[in-house]
C-alpha cells in the first residue's frame, strides 16, 4: 500500500528531528514520501542517559522520545517534532535473547498530537564478553559481527577511559592492551545507531510504522494517526462454549485527536480448549 498522499495535511510541513549519530538518515526516508521536510536539529542525546550506562535513564522511553522531540521543537520554534529513542535488553517474550526496542515520538502541537510507534528486533547484535588477554577473545569477533557492527572496550573496574566505535582490529587490540594494564576488560557491542546496522533496521522499521500510522487519517475529524490503540478480547472455548477472556479476537483502532474508535475483528469466534481455563485449567 502506497502511503504517499497528495492531499495529506503534512504535505509540505517543516518538522524537526532531535538527533545525534545520524539517525535522522534512518528515520527521514519514512517520513519525506508523506511530503514532511525534515530539519535536523543535532542535540547530544547522550544527556539523557547513554547504552553504556554511565547517567542512569531516569524517564520511560516512551517520555524520554517525547522529551527529545520537544528538545528540537523549542530550539527551532517549529510545531512539530520527531525523535526516536531504543532500549536494548532481555526479550519481553523469548528467554536468552536481546532484543531492541525502538521507539519514534511525533509531536504535532498545530493541532495537539502525540504518537509514539514502537518496534521490537530481535535480530540485533548485542553481546558481551571479559578480558585479560587478547588471546582471549576466540570467537567472539564473530559473534560480535566485528568490524561490521563497532565495539566499545572499558575496564571491569569502570575506573578509567571507555573506548568507543571500535571498528578497526588495530585500535581494538590497542584499547584492550591500554585497558588490560591495571585489570580486566569488557568489551561489548556498541549499540549506537550509526554503529549497529542491525539496530539501525529496526529503527527504519519503526519509521515506516509511524509514517504509515500518520498517513491514516482519521474519518471523524481528520487527523492523521489514525491506528491501533487496544485489542477486542473474548472468544468462545472450541469445546465448552465458555467465554475466554484474555484471546484476541480483533484491534481497536482509534484516533490520537478525537474520541473516534473503530473495532477491526480478526474474523475469529472460537479458541481452542488449551486455551480455556475450565477445560485446561
Ligand atoms: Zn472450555
Ligand atoms: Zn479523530
Amino acid at each position: 500500500m502506497s502511503i504517499s498522499h497528495l492531499s495529506h495535511p503534512y504535505q509540505g510541513i517543516k518538522a524537526v528531528i532531535t538527533t545525534q549519530h545520524a539517525k535522522e538518515k534512518l528515520v527521514a526516508p519514512a517520513l519525506t514520501r508523506l511530503g514532511i521536510e525534515l530539519i535536523h536539529h543535532n542535540f547530544d542525546t547522550d544527556s539523557l542517559g547513554t547504552f553504556s550506562g554511565e547517567i542512569p535513564r531516569t524517564n520511560p522511553q516512551r517520555e524520554t522520545a517525547l522529551q527529545k522531540a520537544r528538545i528540537g521543537m523549542k530550539a527551532t520554534g517549529l510545531n512539530y517534532g520527531v525523535a526516536s529513542e531504543g532500549s536494548i535488553g532481555a526479550d519481553p517474550l523469548v528467554p536468552f535473547i536481546n532484543s531492541a526496542i525502538e521507539s519514534i515520538a511525533w509531536i504535532d502541537d498545530a493541532i495537539g498530537l502525540e504518537i509514539v510507534e514502537f518496534e521490537r528486533g530481535t535480530e540485533v547484535v548485542a553481546v558481551k564478553t571479559e578480558v585479560s588477554s587478547i588471546g582471549e577473545l576466540d570467537d567472539f569477533l564473530e559473534r560480535a559481527d566485528f568490524p561490521r557492527h563497532a565495539l566499545i572496550v572499558y575496564p571491569t573496574s569502570k575506573n578509567g577511559p571507555i573506548y568507543k566505535g571500535l571498528r578497526d582490529l588495530v585500535a581494538l587490540e590497542d584499547a584492550i592492551s591500554t585497558v588490560i594494564k591495571n585489570g580486566k576488560a569488557i568489551i561489548e557491542s556498541d549499540l549506537r545507531a550509526h554503529m549497529s546496522p542491525s539496530r539501525s533496521e529496526v529503527i527504519e522499521r519503526c519509521a515506516e510504522k509511524l509514517a504509515y500510522r500518520l498517513a491514516q487519517l482519521c474519518s471523524e475529524c481528520g487527523a492523521p494517526g489514525f491506528g491501533t490503540v487496544g485489542n477486542v478480547y473474548g472468544l468462545k472455548c472450541d469445546l465448552c462454549g465458555e467465554v475466554v477472556r484474555r484471546a484476541i479476537r480483533g484491534e481497536i483502532q482509534g484516533c490520537a485527536k478525537c474520541d473516534h474508535r473503530e473495532e477491526k475483528l480478526n474474523g475469529k469466534t472460537e479458541v481452542s480448549a488449551a486455551q480455556c481455563e475450565r477445560c485446561n485449567p
